[in-house]
């Protein structure tokens, strides 16, 4: 099918929920794709953070078809085997205790804000909580994601939301202090900001709000969903600070392109949850969790953390670099490993768009950032050359 044939067929069709970029993907290679012209992209946007493997990695492609042959889905009043070594793997990595899986980041949101609030319920008898969220995060599009989703223009129309949610500054310990009450349930925020801008918690800030949690007997809710998986170095971003949450939720990586994600928690945190809490009926069915146990795997044989702590180190240097060649449109430049960000004067669309044109896949934070958050098999080479037709497209 002709490329304006297909974009015309989907516009009849598909709800306007996106400004979609005017292309038609169709292959995937590497750390390249393809669109149905034939024409070859460096992606440099991983399909928002999830293909940490690149494209065509045969070990996972091979797991899952054989997985799809086997079995797919079950339900969860059954045990399988995909489901419980995935678990165990992302206890492992995480160093929490329980795992319940979802089929998307904003379920895992969900199901760890119930979580919050089912804790608090037990220990008071009342269900009057609330939830300290901040400024400028990003947590999803549902109802209950979206109350602690910082950005105004996401809610408006939405509301009324969940209630009692409050909102505090990103990285001012103050401002969470003076927004907690006896009411307090849950403090929840992402590692490191994405959506809204790339912004990675100050040490002193992240241990903080840690020691203040603590203090006050209130959960920490970290969201792994975009940082988490290697993107920054570590497993997760949180063990780069020397904290651990009560209570993380992870997915985007988590499946490298099968629909999952997960909460997890405390051994104590997690025994809040009762039989008929909560529930799913696909979520961690043994399709996407064999995928899970698999990205776990290749992880490790091909060394991924070491490559992301190399490879973003030259990351920054480069966009260092460029930053400092066009101080005329960059205003700044933020992040740590493969999820880093360049904040531009004015909106970014148009340089997005002319380096798709030269076959550069990027994407944008909010509207003046430029997002760089590839595949994590990403090499020096592709730096380079990512760098070069950026450069142009200024
Ligand atoms: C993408 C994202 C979500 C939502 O995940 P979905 O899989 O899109 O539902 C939540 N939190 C953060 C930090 C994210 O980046």
């Amino acid at each position: 099918m002709k490329k304006e044939e297909c974009i015309a067929r989907a516009e009849k069709v598909l709800m306007h929920t996106y400004a979609r970029y005017q292309v038609v993907l169709d292959h995937g290679e590497g750390v390249y794709l393809y669109d149905t012209d034939g024409k070859k992209y460096l992606d440099f946007s991983a399909g928002i953070a999830v293909f940490a493997l690149g494209y065509g990695d045969e070990k996972y492609n091979e797991a899952i078809k054989e997985q799809a042959g086997k079995l797919l889905h079950t339900s969860n009043y059954y045990y399988n085997e995909p489901t419980t070594f995935a678990a165990e793997k992302l206890v492992k990595a995480s160093g929490m205790s329980r795992v319940f899986f979802t089929n998307s980041g904003t379920e895992a949101i969900e199901g760890a804000i119930k979580l919050a609030r089912k804790y608090y319920y037990k220990k008071h008898g009342t269900a009057d909580s609330e939830i300290i969220a901040m400024e400028h995060s990003f947590h999803g599009r549902s109802m209950g994601a979206l109350s602690v989703t910082g950005t105004s223009k996401y809610r408006a129309a939405f509301e009324p939301l969940i209630g009692g949610a409050v909102f505090a500054e990103y990285n001012k310990l103050e401002s969470v202090k003076a927004k907690i009450t006896e009411k307090t349930a849950a403090v929840i925020m992402e590692t490191v900001q994405g959506e809204g801008g790339i912004y990675p918690a100050d040490k002193e800030f992240l241990q903080g709000v840690r020691k203040l949690c603590d203090e006050k007997g209130i959960l920490l809710i970290l969201d792994e969903i975009q940082c988490g998986m290697g993107r920054t170095g570590t497993m997760y971003a949180y063990q780069q600070y020397g904290v651990l949450p009560d209570i993380m939720t992870t997915a985007k990586a988590l499946g490298c392109g099968v629909p999952v994600g997960a909460f997890a928690a405390t051994e104590e945190v997690a025994a809040a949850y009762e039989p008929g809490d909560h529930g799913t009926t696909y979520g961690g069915n043994p399709f996407v969790t064999h995928a899970v146990s698999t990205v776990f795997d290749r992880f490790e044989e091909l060394n991924l953390l070491a490559n992301v702590k190399e490879t973003g180190a030259y990351l920054y240097e480069q966009l260092e670099a460029l930053s400092s060649r066009h101080t005329d449109s960059i205003t700044a430049h933020r992040g740590v490993g493969l999820m880093q960000g360049l904040e531009f004067k004015n909106p970014v669309k148009d340089i997005i768009t002319r380096a798709m044109d030269a076959g550069l896949i990027l994407i944008a934070a909010g509207t003046n950032i430029i997002r760089f958050v590839p595949p994590l098999v990403i090499k020096k080479e592709h730096v380079d050359e990512m760098i070069g037709i950026l450069e142009k497209s200024l």
